[in-house]
């Protein structure tokens, strides 16, 4: 299917209680990121949209809850086969909507579809614990029930696989849903409600908005008593804010939050592969990555080299249109990001940074940044603090092994850590004192669906995929029993 093919075929309107219909807000555009063009025009939904969605969520939650696991889980193992069927006209969508490499989209439908056949398997193992109360006296019987009614909001960097991490468990554990991708990129979102209804997910269960105005439509779901749980994947500054308005209702918290990685490289490290994972960490997704590597934090022994092998991959790396085979690099979200990233590395500059490559906006359509890489970036220096999302590699010397544990800690966030180096015990002395949610030993990349992703710190709290993925849609009942 080519361009044109793909965007006809994506559904473009609100899906709610089984049926797609008009926003009652009007159209939003979706742009090309590479072009600034519009691809194509969506439906805006109102307020009143997002509770009729909250009320289909509500009228299907107790027949869904009472559906076998078995059942739940085919749904979601149909989905994930649809998923992998349709791979590349998905992934050519996400391109188009998003701009990153066709490969890079290609690779995300399949991580994406993965949750799904993660948490289909995850379905029918949900179980609860019969035990014996310490006086012997009576029993503890413990289950696993649904929490009911969810509203998941994802971002736009992800479009896919964001919205996967979400719904595979979701669905899996019984939950109802309200489900709200990022303006930018509704349109795989739009795509894989489509493919989960052709799957036989029932009317209602999941529920599917879009928003030119976020807030005004989010704010009143969280005020409603139905709702029992949010998921938020995004910044930290709207995750705070949303607590805040979640806390009326005390509602049920997953919060996949911003992160700040530090990237450590040892004087005794394999230098190819920390620079070749490097490239990984730092230029997936053009550095619009909540795991993306923000700072590379380098033994003095070895910044040197390391940042002229990083300079040279990088300067070797194809910027252009995502669709085009042989691109490496597409261009960022849209203006703002671009503008914050020529900032930073502004700021970087003033404070005595020296450029090894890129940082120059170029000119003409799309909102293009290229590879840069900076060395001796001093302590201070905004882009160490804040999440560049950008693909901009600032490179700054350490000389012990304390100084870069402190200096890697030195972050609000704590998302993921990467650490470099061939000695064992150097290896688990670091890991342990790392204050992340992961870390990536020897790797530059860490996201997997079979392993509990999240973060400690600013960068939020509960975990996506693996054993844990599960329990964040589930509540436990403890049942006193007396014999
Ligand atoms: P964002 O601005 O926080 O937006 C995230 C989502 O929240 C979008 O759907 C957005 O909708 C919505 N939103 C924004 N303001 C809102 C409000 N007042 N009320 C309700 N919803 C609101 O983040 P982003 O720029 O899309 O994404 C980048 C951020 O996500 C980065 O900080 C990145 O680190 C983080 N992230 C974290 C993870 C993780 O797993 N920890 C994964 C990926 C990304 P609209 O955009 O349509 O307004």
């Amino acid at each position: 299917m080519d361009e044109r093919g793909i965007l006809n075929a994506t559904p473009t309107q609100l899906l709610i209680g089984g049926g797609w219909r008009d926003g009652s807000a009007g159209r939003l555009p979706v742009e090309d990121p590479s072009t600034g063009e519009v691809l194509c025009e969506v439906a805006d939904a109102s307020a009143g949209d997002a509770l009729a969605a909250l009320d289909a969520a509500a009228a299907a939650q107790g027949a869904w809850a009472s559906t076998a696991p078995r059942e739940r889980g085919e749904i979601l193992r149909r989905a994930f086969d649809a998923m992998i069927d349709r791979r590349e006209e998905l992934a050519l969508l996400m391109t188009l909507e998003m701009g990153k490499n066709i490969g890079e989209s290609r690779a995300e439908i399949t991580y994406a579809a993965e949750f799904l056949r993660w948490f289909s398997e995850e379905a029918v193992r949900i179980s609860g614990r019969w035990s014996n109360e310490p006086s012997g006296a009576g029993r503890l019987l413990t289950m696993k029930q649904p929490v009911g009614p969810c509203l998941l909001i994802t971002p736009w960097n992800f479009p896919a696989a964001m919205g996967t991490r979400k719904i595979g468990p979701a669905v899996a554990a019984g939950c109802t849903m309200v489900v709200k991708p990022a303006k930018q990129t509704p349109l795989s979102m739009l795509a894989l409600a489509g493919i989960l209804t052709e799957a036989g997910l029932p009317d209602g269960v999941l529920n599917l908005i879009v928003s030119s105005k976020s807030g005004s439509i989010v704010a009143p779901l969280l005020a409603d008593q139905r709702l029992r749980k949010l998921s938020f994947t995004g910044s930290t500054e709207v995750g705070r804010l949303l607590m805040e308005q979640a806390s009326g209702n005390l509602l049920r918290l997953s919060m996949e939050l911003g992160g700040n990685a530090p990237y450590l490289v040892f004087g005794d490290a394999d230098l190819d592969a920390a620079v070749e994972q490097a490239l990984i960490a730092k230029m997936r997704n053009m550095g619009q990555s909540c795991v993306a590597a923000n700072r590379f934090h380098v033994h003095e022994s070895v910044a040197g080299e390391f940042a002229r092998r990083l300079t040279d991959r990088m300067g070797r790396l194809r910027t252009g249109r995502g669709t085009e085979e042989g691109v490496d690099v597409g261009p960022l979200i849209d203006a703002d990001q671009r503008s914050k990233v020529a900032e930073l590395v502004g700021d970087a500059v003033d404070r005595g940074a020296s450029i090894e490559l890129g940082g120059v906006v170029p000119p003409g359509r799309g909102w293009f940044y290229p590879p840069t890489v900076l060395s001796g970036v001093r302590p201070g220096t905004r882009l160490l603090r804040e999440e560049i999302f950008g693909p901009v590699a600032p490179v700054a010397p350490f000389s012990s092994d304390e100084e870069a544990l402190a200096a890697a800690n030195d972050s609000e966030f704590g998302l993921v850590a990467y650490v470099f180096t061939r000695d064992v015990k150097r290896a688990l002395r670091v890991v342990e004192g790392l204050q992340s949610g992961m870390v990536g030993l020897n790797k530059g990349l860490v996201s997997n669906p079979a392993a509990p992703f999240g973060g400690v710190k600013q960068s939020g709290f509960g975990r996506e995929g693996g054993f844990e993925g599960i329990e964040e849609y589930l509540a436990t009942k403890y049942v006193a029993v007396d014999l």
